[in-house]
């Protein structure tokens, strides 16, 4: 099962693509990474949907990926009377730290952490922004503000101070039992909401401890300010334009995208598109056409992902979603710009034995016209190099992980095969042909650059390029 194109597709799961029928469907139709939002659903409901991937990986011998994406410290009004109320435009409003139930002029703010980092004329936004006020004054337990975007405003909506450094810990208490959960039952990625400093990024790995690979979420622009180190110490990236877009004002928010991209581009880390990328799919049989120019966009950039949110998880189209996702990265993939905007961002070989194999392994491929270039593998990091280099043809990966075969579904261009590692140099060659073949990517006569690292199995030894024929 070849998907014909280098970018991936993430979709997320919910009411809409719980059940067995559907999940399949999502996956046939081009799925290579599940997401299951921690924001919403029970336990019961990811692990329900998680066995069902799993089984559904058995069965067809692909490994996909599992994300945990987990909600992180999201800030909330509490309960309002009768619950919901409404703002007027330059009404005067008391946010309060203790208020037990909003009324009229009085908003319960649960967060003692947001009054800490309150300051006069400090905006605070509300219900994914739709409504804004401007603090007047403030102490440790309530601001004056008023209001300068009304209009209603109902329980527990969303609270985003934009430009202030919450001290607050990324992993509140509710994530801590949905990690425990998560790892428990072996999900492949957690993804981190909210991350501001590469410390919040530190705490996680010691809980994670190895036993998942971690995906931040860039969605405030603190993160954004600190882009170059957090990509340093994550093993993927986000652009979560969603709550990114609520802070930063809309106009800002292709420039961080191409930020956030070329950064990630530059460090090899996978990086994945995500938010409102098909959203009127969520009622509509077709998107927009700024929609699909959406994802042509980030498929030009680069990206190794686009994702898709409310579109699979709560949406009436959840197979049209991933259909037209997957129609419009292979188009724009075989368009003739592709190439040209690509190669604009070409990051140069850092002086370690896996880049300067990768980056030749993707020139031999080319001067050849070899159909693959089929990379040996234990922790996945050799396959990324290579994807790094973005080359014309697709990476075939080898790997006796099955974790790392998981992993790598999220990246550019790599396909994934789970298979016990190759015992010598005459092996390596003979399996490589033999899954170039049985996966679709070489027929007889076909030529394949294959890079490996004797002794074989050893993590980090990447150390050899051998060119190889297909024979009958
Ligand atoms: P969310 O994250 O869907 O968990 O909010 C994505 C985003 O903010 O874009
Ligand atoms: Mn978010």
């Amino acid at each position: 099962m070849r998907r014909n194109r280098k970018a991936k597709i993430v979709a997320t799961l919910g009411p809409a693509s719980s059940d067995e029928a559907m999940i399949r469907k999502l996956f046939m139709a081009g799925v290579d990474v599940f997401r299951l939002n921690f924001s919403h659903g029970s336990h019961e409901e990811h692990k329900a949907r998680f066995d069902i991937i799993r089984s559904l990986e058995k069965e067809t011998g692909r490994p996909i990926a599992i994300l945990a994406d987990l909600q992180g410290p999201k800030l909330r009004v509490g309960k309002i009377k009768d619950g919901s109320m409404t703002l007027k435009r330059g009404d005067k409003v008391r946010l309060d730290l203790k208020a037990k139930l909003g009324e009229d002029g009085v908003i319960p703010l649960p967060h003692k952490e947001i009054f800490a980092a309150l300051a006069p004329k400090a905006p605070v936004l509300m219900d994914d922004g739709n409504l804004r006020l401007e603090v007047i004054s403030c102490d440790n337990t309530h601001a004056m503000a008023k209001v300068i975007t009304g209009g209603p405003l109902s329980n527990h909506k969303g609270v985003n101070v934009p430009g202030v450094v919450m001290p607050i810990s990324p992993i509140t208490t509710k994530d801590r039992k949905d990690l425990r959960f998560a790892l428990q039952i072996g999900v492949d990625w957690i993804a981190l909401s909210f991350v501001q400093r590469p410390e919040d990024v530190a705490e996680a790995r010691r809980l994670i401890a190895g036993r998942a690979a971690i995906m931040i979420k860039i969605e405030k622009p603190q993160a954004v300010e600190r882009l170059e180190e957090l990509v340093e110490v994550a093993d993927a990236v986000m652009v979560a334009r969603g709550d990114l877009g609520v802070e930063l004002p809309p106009e800002d928010v292709p420039d961080r995208q191409k930020e956030i991209i070329e950064a990630c581009r530059l460090a090899g880390k996978p990086v994945v598109v995500a938010t409102q990328m098909l959203d009127s799919m969520v009622e509509s049989p077709a998107p927009t056409r700024a929609e699909a120019s959406d994802v042509a966009t980030a498929v030009y950039d680069g990206a190794d992902a686009v994702m898709l949110s409310a579109e699979s998880a709560a949406g009436n189209y959840p197979k049209l979603a991933v259909e037209m996702m997957d129609r419009i990265i292979k188009r724009t993939e075989h368009s003739s710009y592709y190439r040209k905007i690509i190669d604009a961002l070409h990051p140069q070989p850092e002086p370690t034995a896996p880049d300067a194999i990768s980056h030749a392994a993707a020139q031999v491929a080319a001067t050849l016209g070899a159909s693959a270039i089929v990379c040996y593998t234990t922790s996945g990091s050799t396959s990324l190099r290579a994807g790094r280099e973005r080359p014309r043809v697709p990476i075939l990966t080898v790997t006796a992980s099955l974790e790392t075969a998981r992993r790598l579904a999220v990246a550019w261009g790599l396909h994934c095969v789970h298979t016990a590692d190759a015992r010598s140099f005459s092996e390596m060659v003979q399996k490589a042909t033999r899954l170039a073949v049985s996966e679709g990517f070489a027929r007889k006569g076909d030529k394949l650059v294959i890079t490996a690292g004797v002794p074989f199995g050893t993590p980090g030894a990447t150390n050899i390029l051998r060119i190889a024929w297909v024979e009958g």
